[in-house]
């Protein structure tokens, strides 16, 4: 006879903000048993703990997909649950700026698709008008989004497992996930420190989620490529540069934002981040290689796909990655004053972007159910943002599937 004890309601694997939302708001819909399964020796300790810190308004994605939807709502839903859990926070808001007149079409279809998810305070600048923003931004035309804000993901990280764990959540770390086998009526998940048996498992691996599924005999139908984003910080003096956040307009055929700078709520301005192919999943410098984590690149027809599409862009991130003066000249056309010496670099983050076999790059957050199990295959940015929507929309399959 098997000892019920320890058998979990469900078992998540990975320990980021993803991971850690959908336990809380499973705790909040049932009094499941629930354990974290977390590889590394901290929670958020990729993608979460390494991101720029801004909660996103909505103001990009497609009106109607996942992003827009769980975006818009957990943006609201963060804010609340930075002020219900005194988490240091500031809805600063954020200006888009178009330099040049062929991005002003773009421009006009970001301030279209923002109003369509709703947000209010959005509004339209002129170039003096940018000025009283930002009084050192150079720009013909912008957007003001009130909406946005700034915060440390990985306080909200720690006040959620705080959370789990008063209300008798397990967080085991050093516990990587390593491969699945079933009895009867469990699933038995081998990992680093031993087996865990549970009814239900949840996938949250990040830039490991592809080969987790693979693990719990799940095509994902897609594979995830990492792609850096290096960062640089302005020096103290010249930190008055910047009052809050300044994008530039993004590029329409890529789902990232472009260098950019962010007031960061701890103190200081970054700069960045690109986006530049790494050569290993959890690649945070040059210098970082997996031969494992390239020969599954490499085999990998959507990626040659993306790479025939894309090689131009692939090739200006490689050169900014290590041209400090690109980089820089890439910000001059945000704030044109701002100069080498200006700058120097500080971290970076590695993006889980899941690619197609046929080299589209998914543009949408990406959840599938199987048997027993629900797989988050693509959750980049906005999704620290979102995380509190994510993890209702996870626990609500999930509810529905118990019941
Ligand atoms: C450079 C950068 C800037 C960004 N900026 C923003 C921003 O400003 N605002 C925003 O909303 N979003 C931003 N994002 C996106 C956001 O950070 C991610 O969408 C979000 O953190 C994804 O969370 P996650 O829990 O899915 O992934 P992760 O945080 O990567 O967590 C996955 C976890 O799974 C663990 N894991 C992996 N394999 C296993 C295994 N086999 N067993 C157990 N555990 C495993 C990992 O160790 C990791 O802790 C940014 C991302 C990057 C990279």
């Amino acid at each position: 006879m098997q000892n019920t004890s320890q058998i979990y309601d469900i078992a998540i694997i990975g320990g980021g903000i993803v991971g850690t939302a959908t336990a809380l708001s499973l705790q909040k819909k049932r009094n499941n048993r629930i354990v974290i399964l977390e590889s590394e020796d901290h929670l958020a300790a990729h993608q979460t703990g390494n991101n720029s810190g801004v909660i996103h308004s909505g103001l990009y994605y497609k009106p109607g997909s996942l992003k827009a939807r769980n975006c818009t709502t957990g943006r609201e839903m963060m804010y609340r649950f930075c002020e219900e859990n005194g988490i240091k926070h500031d809805k600063c808001g954020k200006l888009v700026v178009a330099t040049i007149k062929n991005e002003i079409a773009s421009l006009d279809e970001l301030e279209r698709r923002g109003k369509e998810n709703g947000l209010k305070e959005i509004k339209r600048l002129s170039k003096e008008e940018l000025k009283e923003y930002e009084p050192h931004v150079n720009g013909i035309e912008g957007l003001f989004v009130g909406e946005t804000g700034i915060v440390d993901y990985k306080d909200v990280v720690d006040a959620y497992s705080r959370l789990i764990k008063e209300k008798s959540g397990e967080i085991k770390t050093i516990s990587r996930f390593l491969n699945l086998k079933k009895d009867k009526e469990n699933l038995i998940l081998e990992t680093e420190s031993g087996e865990i048996r549970a009814k239900f498992l949840v996938n949250c691996g990040g830039l490991q989620s592809d080969r987790i599924a693979k693990l719990c005999g799940v095509e994902p139908g897609l594979q995830i490529v990492p792609f850096r984003g290096e960062y640089y910080r302005i020096k103290k003096e010249k930190e008055h540069f910047v009052n809050n956040l300044i994008y530039p307009v993004p590029d329409p055929k890529f789902p990232f934002l472009g260098v950019h700078f962010t007031r960061m709520i701890k103190g200081g301005v970054e700069a960045g981040p690109n986006a530049v192919l790494a050569f290993k999943r959890e690649g945070y410098k040059h210098s970082d290689i997996s031969i494992p984590d390239i020969l599954g690149m490499i085999t990998y027809t959507g990626f040659w796909k993306m790479a025939a599409k894309h090689y131009k862009m692939g090739f200006h991130e490689f050169h900014r990655s290590f041209s400090k003066d690109a980089f820089v000249k890439a910000l001059q056309k945000l704030i044109p004053e701002i100069e080498y010496d200006d700058i120097y670099r500080e971290g970076a983050g590695v993006r889980a972007q899941a690619l197609e076999p046929d080299g589209k790059l998914v543009d949408d957050f990406r959840i599938i159910e199987a048997e027993k199990m629900i797989h988050v295959l693509n959750a980049p940015s906005p999704a620290a943002t979102a995380s509190l929507s994510i993890g209702l929309t996870i626990s609500e399959l999930i509810v529905k599937n118990f019941a």
